[in-house]
């Protein structure tokens, strides 16, 4: 994981005053780390009958399309709102400063379909959160998340639900 951990780029004050930006574009171009990256992300659900993973906008899914190659599933986007086209269903969500939005095509997940929900940076939790509301709203199974990188202060942990498992490779 030192790898991995080196090749992630903090970048104070972007994308406003008071946020330690993770910059996971030096650990995409490296081919070894990103590789050794996808099999790490995926450990824990190689033996799990993954159905599809669902990759949230934006960053999540490239680690979420790599890791569904890999899994021998189907990769789901889970899109801002109105990029998706119709039919769609969403959820609203709290960030730190206002509200946002997330979607899923209505035909993306079969009931019962085992999904594992991916994206770079867990924070406050919220984003996590709500793939995992819109999954479960599509009578889908949620068997856990995966993120690169917990921002452990912010405790967005305590958001993510019950006793479903979080898998992160790295922690600060
Ligand atoms: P949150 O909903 O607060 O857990 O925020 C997670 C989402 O915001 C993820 O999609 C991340 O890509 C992005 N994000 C939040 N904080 C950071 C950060 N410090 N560096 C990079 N991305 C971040």
């Amino acid at each position: 994981m030192q790898a991995i951990l080196d090749l992630v780029r903090d970048v104070p004050d972007f994308p406003r005053p008071g946020i330690m930006f993770k910059d996971i574009t030096p650990l995409l171009a490296d081919a070894a780390a990103f590789g050794g990256c996808i099999d790490a992300l995926c450990e824990p659900w190689r033996e799990q009958g993954v159905g599809a993973v669902c990759g949230i906008e934006s960053r999540g899914f490239i680690f979420g399309a790599a890791m569904a190659r890999a899994l021998g599933a189907g990769f789901v986007p889970l899109r801002k709102a109105g990029k998706l086209p119709p039919p769609v269903i969403g959820v609203d969500y709290g960030l730190e400063y206002g509200l946002d939005r997330l979607e899923i095509g209505t035909h993306a997940l079969a009931p019962g379909e085992k999904v594992v929900v991916v994206d770079d940076v867990l924070a406050t939790g919220g984003t996590l959160e709500a793939g995992r509301r819109l999954v479960e709203r599509l009578g889908a199974e949620v068997v856990g998340a995966s993120v690169v990188i917990e921002l452990a202060g912010l405790n967005g942990r305590a958001r993510w639900s019950g006793d479903l498992p979080l898998h992160a490779l790295i922690g600060y």
